[in-house]
Order: structure tokens, then C-alpha cells, then sequence
């Protein structure tokens, strides 16, 4: 019984992480715009051989704009300038000029579409901007918008980078050993001078910068066996890149309860006992969860708020073991064995919603059962003897949160996994804040979480480490 426990715990640590960045179809093509008064994407159309987008759309944002169809002329007034294409034919006259395009201008539904190919030729003729369009990458870049990268690396035991920004920046973070990877969807940034940077360090070697399909990617490569982790500066004009001690990675076949005294850098465990926190985020896999927005999944952001959760908990001295590391699934009961076999401190599970203002803490609601017999505690009642030190977290969350400004609520709910739980067991769902869902991305609105929940556990922890 309890092998069969412990490999099921194995086949989740194993899921290996994987980076899911498969090639785009020709349909899910986009331009990523950057100018100093809007970030959007675009579709992009493939004709004849040729990258095409929609003129209208692409002028829309940054100024006033409206377009006529007149059998096969077009024409177009962006702000104080007036121009006119006409369909199939590579000249056009713009602000009272002549262009050619690289292909024939377009008209499908009274939608004028350009080639990609010429818009650093016509674009700052509308603009009156300098216009930087990375072709290969699909990214155009609107005046002086352009965020720079640098690197500072402190060579000391465990070595740390500094990955520096011109402006504040808000990429995705995905980790796994050896690798750790930013990939900035909203975020200006360009090329460090070079594609690949090397450091002179054993264990943090170098970096890398690509740029595909709209996006910007800095790749941060480390010797194989080790997990690097990112934590953001308050302003997020700063990455720090650190090596965690790979003993304490889940990705790491071998006792889950932490071993005493092993090599670590975090500071302020109690007594010199850490107390092992497991962290679910929710969903994974096939199973998105909610759907929190346009291309935004539930899944995604439980992960990376579960990173940030996991780095606040370690600075504070816990030992932490998330339940997937990458967009893996995992049934309810996989994650409740995880914790239970585990001999956990303390369980918590990670949920987000797209509705709320806030967040919402949960504790379980049992249902109404027969008492337990002896030491083996029915699957569906699990929780009933941490029940009330569950409650006494949650209420700590909701008193850290508050500290940070949150709207916060706690409630009960026959929550799975919860009730399998045997430890103190908790689910918190983060919901936008004022900012709207943006927020759920936010790393900076997840940091103050993250923290909040991290603060709410230290201040429980003599309850924690009380348990069995
Ligand atoms: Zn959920």
C-alpha cells in the first residue's frame, strides 16, 4: 500500500518539465506592436507567399483613423495623413507621395492588407516616428520604446545573476533543470548585443536571446543537475537568476521529507526542522481549469504563481515540493497522496479566477460521515483532524493579505482534494485586483500574494510544526 503510494508520488515528480514551445501554425501568425501609447497583436495573413496585415488595424490604436472602399481603390486617413491604395496594384500614394510595396496591396471585405515586408519603408510616413520592424520575428517596435537588457553576475556559492531592464518589464517564467526561460509577450525588450552571452561561472554558463512569432525569449542556462530560480526587484527592472541547491528540487528522485541540515541558503528555519510545504497548482495537462481570459488559462497562471509561492516560502526557511513543475496533469487523488505520503506540514492548493476583486481562502467542508476507526482515516474524511488548524491558516492568509490590500475572503467549501488531505490543508484563489485581469499575470500582484501567504505561515508555524 504504501509502495504503491510512493511510486504513484514518483510518476507525478517525474513528469518531466517540458517547454511548450511548438512551432506556430499558419493561422496562430501575429505582430506584436510596441509604441509608447499601446502594446496589442495582430493576426498576420499569409498571401500568395507573402505576410500580410491589416492596415486599419494596425494604425487604429496609435491614432484617429477611418478608411473608404471604392471599387478597387482604398483610402485611408491617419490622423492629418491622407493616402490611397488600390487592389493588386504595388504602388500606392501616401501623404502625397508615392510607394512601392514589396507585394501587391490587398482588399479582402473592404480590409486593406500590406505586406509585413514593407512597413518599415511606409510606416513612418503615417507615423512621423522612427519605426524598427524586426521582420524574422514579427515584432515592430513605434519610437523610442526599445527595452534594454543587461547582465551582472555574482560569483559566490550559490552564484547569482542579475538580469537587469531599462524599463519594468512582465514575462512568463518556466524553469527547468538547467534552464531557466523568460519569454516576454508584452515587453519591448531587444537583443543584449549578442544571441548568446557566456559568463564566467561553473554553474550559471550563459544566456540567450531569440525573438519568433512576436515574442522575445532570454534563455538562462545552467549545468544540467541544477534548478535555477527568478524572483523579481519591486520595480521589475530587475531578474535575479539564482542556482537552488538541487536537493531540494522535486525533480529529484529520493525522499520527499527533507533530509536535516542539507546545503541551503535559506535562512530563518526554527529549531533547524523545516517544515515541508506542498504547493498544487491547480489543473494542468488537458485540464485547463478556467478560462481567465483571451489565450489566458487557469492552468498557466496556478503554475507560475506556485514559483513565486515557492521562492517566498523558501526564503523563510520552509522546504517546498510543488506537484507538477510543468503543464502536467494530475488527478485530485495523485495530489492528496502527494501530501500525504509526503508527511506534509502543511498543504496548499493555488486556484484563479477571472471574477472577484481579490481573493478567496479555502478550508474544507467535510461531509457528514461515520467516525474514523483507529489509524486509518476514510479517503473522504481525510482532513477532519487537521480541520481546525486548516481554519487557523486560512485566517492567517486573510489577515497577511489584508496587511497587503487584498480583498480577501475565507470560506468553506467540499473542495477536493482538501477533504483527502491529512495535514493542515488550504486552497487559495487569486482574482484580479484593480487592475483588472491583467493583474493575474502580473508578477508583481502574485509577488504580494505570494509574500502574504508566505508572512500567513511563518506566523503559523509553531501549529505546523506541531503536527504529527
Ligand atoms: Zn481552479
Amino acid at each position: 500500500m504504501r509502495s504503491t503510494l510512493n511510486q504513484k508520488v514518483l510518476a507525478i515528480l517525474l513528469a518531466s518539465a517540458t517547454f511548450l514551445s511548438a512551432a506556430p501554425s499558419a493561422e496562430d501568425q501575429r505582430i506584436s506592436v510596441y509604441s509608447p501609447v499601446a502594446v496589442y497583436d495582430l493576426p498576420v495573413l499569409e498571401r500568395s507567399g507573402h505576410q500580410y496585415v491589416g492596415l486599419l488595424e494596425l494604425l487604429e490604436p496609435l491614432g484617429r483613423v477611418s478608411s473608404q472602399t471604392d471599387g478597387r481603390l482604398w483610402r485611408l486617413h491617419y490622423n492629418n495623413v491622407s493616402a490611397e491604395f488600390a487592389a493588386g496594384k504595388t504602388r500606392a500614394r501616401i501623404a502625397g507621395r508615392d510607394f512601392d510595396f514589396v507585394a501587391p496591396f490587398l482588399i479582402e471585405n473592404s480590409r486593406g492588407l500590406v505586406p509585413l515586408g514593407s512597413l518599415n519603408g511606409f510606416l513612418p510616413r503615417f507615423l512621423g516616428a522612427t519605426v524598427n520592424f524586426r521582420e524574422s520575428a514579427r515584432r515592430l517596435l513605434v519610437g523610442d520604446v526599445a527595452i534594454q537588457i543587461s547582465f551582472q553576475l555574482a560569483a559566490g556559492n550559490p552564484p547569482r545573476l542579475a538580469v537587469n531592464f531599462s524599463a519594468p518589464v512582465n514575462p512568463t517564467i518556466s524553469t527547468e533543470p538547467g534552464k531557466l526561460r523568460m519569454v516576454f509577450k508584452r515587453d519591448p525588450v531587444v537583443s543584449p548585443g549578442s544571441q548568446s552571452i557566456s559568463f564566467d561561472n561553473r554553474i550559471i554558463t550563459h544566456a540567450s536571446y531569440f525573438e519568433n512569432n512576436g515574442d522575445a525569449e532570454l534563455e538562462v542556462a545552467a549545468n544540467q543537475s541544477v534548478m535555477l530560480m527568478a524572483s523579481f526587484s519591486s520595480d521589475r527592472r530587475s531578474i535575479m537568476v539564482s542556482a537552488a541547491s538541487a536537493a531540494t528540487t522535486p525533480t529529484t528522485v529520493g525522499p520527499l521529507r527533507p533530509t536535516q541540515g542539507q546545503a541551503s541558503s535559506a535562512s530563518g528555519s526554527a529549531n533547524g526542522h523545516r517544515i515541508l510545504a506542498i504547493v498544487d497548482p491547480a489543473h494542468g495537462g488537458d485540464e485547463p481549469g478556467g478560462a481567465l481570459g483571451d489565450k489566458l488559462a487557469e492552468k498557466d497562471v496556478t503554475l507560475g504563481f506556485a514559483r513565486l509561492l515557492r521562492h517566498e516560502l523558501e526564503t523563510r526557511g520552509f522546504a517546498v515540493t510543488l506537484t507538477r513543475e510543468a503543464d502536467t496533469g494530475s488527478t485530485l487523488d495523485q495530489r492528496a497522496a502527494a501530501a500525504n505520503v509526503a508527511h506534509a506540514g502543511i498543504y496548499i492548493s493555488l486556484h484563479a479566477a477571472s471574477q472577484g476583486g481579490g481573493a478567496r481562502v479555502y478550508t474544507a467542508l467535510l461531509p457528514v460521515e461515520g467516525p474514523t476507526n483507529g489509524v486509518f482515516h476514510p479517503w473522504n474524511t481525510a482532513q477532519a483532524p487537521a480541520l481546525p488548524v486548516s481554519r487557523i491558516v486560512a485566517a492567517a492568509i486573510v489577515a497577511e493579505m489584508q496587511k497587503k490590500e487584498f480583498t480577501v475572503h475565507a470560506s468553506s467549501a467540499s473542495l477536493r482534494p482538501l477533504n483527502n488531505v491529512l495535514m493542515p490543508a488550504v486552497a487559495v484563489e487569486l482574482a484580479p485586483g484593480p487592475d483588472g485581469i491583467a493583474d493575474l499575470t502580473s508578477a508583481n500582484y502574485q509577488q504580494r500574494a505570494a509574500a502574504a501567504i508566505a508572512d500567513a505561515l511563518v506566523s503559523v508555524r509553531d501549529r505546523l510544526a506541531s503536527q504529527p
